[in-house]
C-alpha cells in the first residue's frame, strides 16, 4: 500500500527500492549480452578461414567480456536510481503524477 505524494498527493507512486532492483538487473543483462556479442562477431570475422577449429582463448574472452560488461551495466543501473533517492530512512517512492521523490517510514 503506498502513501498519497506529499506534493500532489497522487496515489500514483511506484517504489524505488524495487525500481532499484529492476534497474541492477536489467543494466546487468543489457550490460552482458551487448559485450558478449561484440566480442563473438570479432569471433566469426577471425575465424572464418579455419571453422572447424575452435578458438578456445576467443570464446573465454567473450565471456570474460560478457561478465565484466554486465558488472559495469549493473554499477550504470544502480547509479541511475541512486541519484533519484532521496537522503533518510524509509521506504523511497517516487511519484508519477509530479515526478516527486520522498521517503515514508509508515509505508
Ligand atoms: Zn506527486
Amino acid at each position: 500500500m503506498s502513501p498519497p505524494c506529499m506534493r500532489c498527493h497522487s496515489r500514483h507512486l511506484i517504489n524505488l527500492e524495487s525500481a532499484h532492483k529492476l534497474g541492477i538487473a536489467a543494466g546487468a543483462l543489457a550490460g552482458s549480452l551487448k559485450s558478449a556479442y561484440g566480442s563473438l562477431y570479432d569471433v566469426r570475422t577471425l575465424t572464418v578461414a579455419s571453422s572447424t577449429h575452435l578458438p578456445l582463448s576467443r570464446v573465454a574472452s567473450a565471456v570474460i567480456a560478457g561478465a565484466s560488461g554486465g558488472i559495469a551495466g549493473a554499477a550504470a543501473g544502480n547509479q541511475m536510481v541512486r541519484h533519484l533517492l532521496p537522503p533518510g530512512e524509509g521506504t523511497p517512492w517516487l511519484c508519477l503524477g509530479c515526478g516527486h521523490t520522498f521517503r515514508s517510514t509508515t509505508a
